[in-house]
């Protein structure tokens, strides 16, 4: 069944008479509790395309259904209701906030979908413990490794059960025994049953998602099986 279908879609940026076509035409159907990992050379659209696909951006022309909602023409209000409650998302360079413990970071996602204080608390508490991370809950990003600041937000993403995991290189600003661990976890994660569309331009990466989507010059090139999955032990 399908969670995602893209159909045709564009999306042009008119910057005075200039037009930019970041994405020409792109046809994607990901089917729940799938690993992708798209990849293509800088500037061959995987931002333009994971903006589309985390609901920060709509595309210019085609259509985009996520988990049965046409999300194609939705003003920003809307769109970012179905983006707190169907997209999880994992940055490079984490994006916690500074001031608050890793509780209140992993809870945050719960205010806007307006769960009490004490339920938020419970299951940030349970989503850290799930990345390993019981024992550090209340420290703040500053006090904690980089692997352990990627699992924060790991688990952040997770926290709303959403319906597609979204990690933008997640592993650009580890170094190489830490990015095996955040992809061990992405695995764990992936074997629970979850969809995982995962941006990187490392090609050890790449290998850990069972499904290779290459962009160049706004088109996907490329759409293929990944026949040698990359395990961590
Ligand atoms: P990638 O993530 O693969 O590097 P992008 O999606 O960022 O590719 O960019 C695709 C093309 O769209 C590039 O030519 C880029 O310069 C252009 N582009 C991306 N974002 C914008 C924007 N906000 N305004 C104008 N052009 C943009
Ligand atoms: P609106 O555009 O309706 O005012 P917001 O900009 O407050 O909504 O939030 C849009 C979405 O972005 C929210 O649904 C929330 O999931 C997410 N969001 C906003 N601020 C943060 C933040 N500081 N940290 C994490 N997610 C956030």
């Amino acid at each position: 069944e399908p969670l995602i279908t893209i159909d045709d879609i564009g999306r042009k940026y008119v910057i005075g008479a200039e037009v930019i076509h970041a994405l020409k035409s792109v046809s994607l159907t990901i089917n729940k509790g799938e690993f992708v990992a798209l990849m293509g050379p800088s500037g061959s659209g995987k931002s333009t395309l994971m903006n589309i696909l985390g609901c920060l951006d709509t595309p210019t022309k085609g259509k985009y259904v996520l988990n049965n909602i046409d999300v194609s023409h939705m003003t920003d209000n809307d769109l970012a209701e179905v983006r707190n409650k169907e997209i999880g998302f994992v940055f490079q360079t984490f994006n916690l906030l500074p001031r608050n413990s890793a509780l209140d970071n992993v809870a945050l996602p719960l205010v806007y979908s307006g769960v009490n204080k004490e339920n938020r608390e419970k299951r940030a508490k349970a989503a850290l413990e799930n990345v390993g991370l019981g024992h550090r809950i209340d420290h703040k990003p500053n006090e904690l490794s980089g692997g352990q600041r990627q699992r924060v937000a790991v688990a952040r993403a997770l926290i709303n059960n959403p319906s597609i995991i979204l990690a933008d290189e997640p592993t650009g600003n580890l170094d190489t025994k830490t990015s095996v661990e955040i992809m061990g976890l992405l695995e764990d994660i992936h074997a629970k049953g979850n969809t995982i569309i995962l941006v990187t331009h490392e090609e050890d990466i790449a290998l850990h998602a069972h499904r290779i989507v290459r962009m160049r010059d706004g088109l996907i090139e490329k759409d293929y099986a990944n026949e040698n999955i990359a395990k961590v032990e």
